[in-house]
């Protein structure tokens, strides 16, 4: 998966410490050069799928600040390659396996939610 923080976040940081795939960091810590708010990395995001309601968003005070994105699965491999060719994500690359892509490292994500919900990003909290 993943969900995906927007530029409507207010760094308050209270999504980061609630995260059980230590998935999210602060402004500060953002692999994205001269980021300006709170960052989800895809490659370690599991949507929550043990608990009834995504974490991160369940603490968010701010509307639309944590939306849907697409499965981080083989599927939408060429997706999240551009989106990080284009800035949005900066996904790890491990030494010696190369880039943690999604036909590499494929997470879990939440099946009830809709492909038209993740490529519109509705948000989460929704
Ligand atoms: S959905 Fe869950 S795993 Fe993903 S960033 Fe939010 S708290 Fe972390
Ligand atoms: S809880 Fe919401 S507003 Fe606060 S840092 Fe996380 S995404 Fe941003």
């Amino acid at each position: 998966m993943a969900v995906m923080i927007t530029d409507l976040c207010i760094n308050c940081d209270t999504c980061i410490d609630e995260c059980p795939a230590t998935a999210i960091v602060s402004a500060d810590e953002s692999p994205i050069e001269g980021a300006e708010f709170t960052y989800v990395k895809p490659e370690k995001c599991i949507e929550c799928v043990d608990s009834t309601v995504p974490k991160c968003s369940d603490v968010c005070p701010t509307e639309g600040a944590i939306v849907w994105d697409m499965p981080y699965t083989a599927e939408f491999n060429d997706y999240y390659l551009s989106r990080n060719q284009d800035g949005i994500y900066n996904i790890r690359v491990h030494k010696k396996q190369g880039i943690f892509s999604p036909d590499k490292k494929p997470k879990p994500f939440r099946e009830s939610i809709s492909l038209q919900e993740r490529e519109n990003h509705v948000d989460v909290a929704v």
